[in-house]
């Protein structure tokens, strides 16, 4: 199968390696034989796109300044993409792109920047621009009814209240907000979180995870994809976890 992907504003939303979560998701369907497709939404190709007809919609974080560039391009496609994310297209978003599906993002400026209001929680941001969460971030999530670890990198100055249904529970850093016990949002066809890394590259079961739920949708019943070798992964990822959670500091 091939797997279509509309990542939205590329040029715009992408910090720290955020289009590595392409790059990621790409090798591993080709690894078990399945194509990928992906297409690069700009400012102004609204009209001529069918958002339905992706399995994955994808928004990297972004810097204040290119959310609020962005978000009358965004807001013109609002029914298309409510459409697209009720029919069951997978919807993945990072940070900037995660803020902007909520009600409202208002910046270090003061300046609101409306969101699409996929989803019922919204971002505040401290005028104080040095007021941000910044770190290594551990969070625990569930995949499949087990528990599994999710590591990545947090830099954020807007923090999200009214998140009914959290991505996962903060173990290191801060996640929402300050402080916070939860991090990201979460439904079956929704993963916003304020993790990049790139986020599936530092956690290989997550991706399969996306891509099986993707896939499955595809043909209509459950698929499974066979294992990879991610022993390189799960190496780097034992030694984040020994580093951050046996070091006692910004731990829950
Ligand atoms: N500009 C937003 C904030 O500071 C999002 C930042 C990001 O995507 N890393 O909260």
């Amino acid at each position: 199968m091939t797997v279509k992907v509309l990542h939205m504003y590329p040029n715009m939303l992408d910090l720290y390696g955020d289009s590595g979560n392409m790059e990621l998701l790409s090798y591993r369907l080709k690894m078990r034989g399945h194509g990928f497709e992906k297409t690069s939404y700009t400012i102004g190709d609204g009209a001529k796109t069918d958002f339905e007809s992706y399995d994955l919609i994808y928004l990297g974080g972004g810097a204040d300044f290119e959310q609020q560039l962005l978000a009358e391009d965004l807001l013109s496609c609002k029914d298309k993409i409510l459409r697209a994310y009720k029919s069951g297209v997978f919807m993945l978003m990072i940070c900037g792109g995660y803020q902007l599906m909520g009600k409202y993002y208002k910046d270090s400026n003061g300046k609101k920047i409306p969101g699409l209001g996929l989803f019922d929680y919204y971002t505040v941001a401290s005028t104080n621009k040095r007021e941000r969460c910044i770190g290594n971030i551990v969070i625990e999530t569930d995949i499949g009814g087990k528990k599994y670890k999710v590591i990545g990198f947090e830099n954020h100055g807007g923090m999200t209240e009214n998140v009914k249904t959290p991505f996962g529970k903060v173990i290191f850093g801060n996640g929402n907000k300050f402080g916070s016990e939860t991090e990201g949002y979460r439904e079956k066809n929704v993963i916003a979180t304020y993790l990049h890394g790139p986020l599936l590259s530092k956690n290989p079961k997550l991706a399969d995870h996306i891509l099986e739920y993707i896939l499955s949708r595809k043909q209509g019943s459950p698929v499974s994809l066979k294992p990879l070798n991610d022993e390189l992964e799960s190496k780097a990822r034992e030694v984040m976890f020994k580093r951050l959670l046996e070091s006692g500091k910004n731990k829950k």
